[in-house]
């Protein structure tokens, strides 16, 4: 895959957590993002049967990170 912001080439790898990874509207820095209410919650990336992480392109040359969801 192509970097869609400088063109690069881009490597595959994970971007792994201890807990579940979601994406929010909001940061939830006291409860985590578990505790937030539906309309903040924009999706969990991941489940147990998932594992640990979820797979993405990361490109070396401008630090940038893309995922599905
Ligand atoms: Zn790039």
């Amino acid at each position: 895959m192509d970097c869609p912001f400088c063109g690069g080439r881009m490597e595959e790898c994970y971007l792994e957590s201890n807990g579940f990874l979601y994406l929010t509207r909001m940061l939830h820095p006291v409860m985590g993002p578990a505790f937030a209410s539906k309309g903040d919650k924009i999706a969990r990336l991941n489940n147990r049967r998932d594992g640990t992480g979820i797979p993405v392109h990361i490109c070396p040359s401008c630090r940038k990170v893309v995922f599905s969801y």
